[in-house]
């Protein structure tokens, strides 16, 4: 259940209703909107009759809600959440873009990568260090040595970095060096790395597990937001069918149904959603159409030498030209993409 307390509520009366339900052994979670406070009631405790709360002073109404998923749900928060990450605003009308390598594999790689992105208009540089590969043989990311490299990449450009953790023990590393922690597809149920991205407090971008439902998508975002942390990215990354000519079927219906059940800023990924670069502009342009707040884009100076998904890397000139086709459809819709951030020669 959730309280929606009345715009003109105090904060001794918001502490009224938090009385009464810490009474009868629930928790709650406020979320502090600018227009109202919401108070959801979390946990079992002893069963809560809703009309005592409902006639405290400053309630508007208590509204069930009937998801399992409560904090990620927009009964819950109607309003769209947004948070800034240095100065680019994730959610609202400007769409965030990431870009760059799969994975980080050199100094100047990644240095090179992150100026050409910049350049772009790209405003967060994405870059793998520690790698969820399928096979052991492969290239598993230069770890703490690829995060010192784009920690150097960031300071130089000034671009905020996204990088995987994939064991909760390394979360506190990560965070030493990146502003956003991913979640990768492989690791969207493993609750134990939840509750430590949770902790962190730490700008979180979640992506969909391959086979997942929305519902259990969505119960993945609620363990880190039960731990207060609201900054919170969901990722549409394509799921996995029949079908075996693309990488993966990019389901550009998860971008408005996930924006319909939740508040929780959605970025596509159309490069792991398609798996061949040829594809990943029209993936980009459509999900852009369909609402997403921003995309994520593997980029590489040269995709033929790259040590993973070169095949789904845009050259940077490609995700040029495609940064001003998503601006024009971004525009076309209501949003739009700041490209300002472009150097200048
Ligand atoms: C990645 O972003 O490089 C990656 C491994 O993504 P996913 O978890 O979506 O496969
Ligand atoms: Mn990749």
């Amino acid at each position: 259940m959730i309280v929606i307390m009345k715009p003109s509520a105090t904060m001794s009366q918001v502490s009224a209703v938090i009385g009464l339900i810490e009474e009868k052994g629930y928790r709650v979670h406020l979320s502090e909107g600018e227009e109202r406070t919401i108070v959801g009631i979390i946990g079992s405790g002893a069963p809560i009759n809703k009309d005592p709360i409902q006639l405290l002073p400053g309630v508007d109404r208590v509204v069930p809600v009937g998801k399992p998923f409560k904090l990620a749900s927009r009964e819950f928060h109607p309003d769209d959440t947004h948070f800034p990450i240095g100065n680019v605003m994730i959610g609202g009308h400007g769409l965030a873009i990431m870009a760059g390598p799969c994975s980080v594999e050199s100094r100047s790689q990644i240095i090179e990568t992150a100026y050409a992105v910049k350049e772009a208009g790209a405003h967060i540089l994405r870059g793998g260090a520690f790698k969820p590969r399928s096979s052991p043989y492969s290239f598993q990311g230069m770890g703490e040595e690829g995060l010192r490299y784009m920690k150097e990449a960031s300071e130089l450009t000034g671009l905020p970095i996204i990088t995987e953790v994939m064991e909760p023990a390394l979360v506190p590393l990560v965070c030493e060096y990146a502003d956003i922690l991913q979640i990768g597809a492989r690791n969207m149920q493993n609750y134990a790395l939840l509750h430590a991205v949770g902790r962190s407090q730490h700008p979180v971008l979640l992506k969909r597990g391959m086979s997942s439902l929305m519902e259990e998508w969505l119960m993945c975002a609620e363990y880190i937001l039960s731990h207060g942390n609201t900054r919170v990215m969901l990722c549409e990354r394509g799921i996995r069918t029949f079908e075996k000519y693309t990488r993966n079927t990019f389901d550009i219906n998860a971008i408005p149904v996930a924006k319909h059940l939740s508040h929780l800023p959605v970025i596509a990924d159309p490069s792991h959603a398609t798996g061949k670069w040829e594809y990943v502009g029209a993936a980009a342009r459509a999900a852009v159409a369909a609402g997403a707040d921003g995309l994520i884009i593997e980029v590489h100076p040269e995709p033929e030498k790259a040590m993973s998904d070169g095949a789904q890397s845009l050259k940077p000139e490609k995700f040029a030209a495609l940064v001003l086709e998503m601006k024009a459809i971004a525009q076309a819709v209501g949003r739009d993409i700041e490209v300002s951030n472009k150097v200048l020669a």
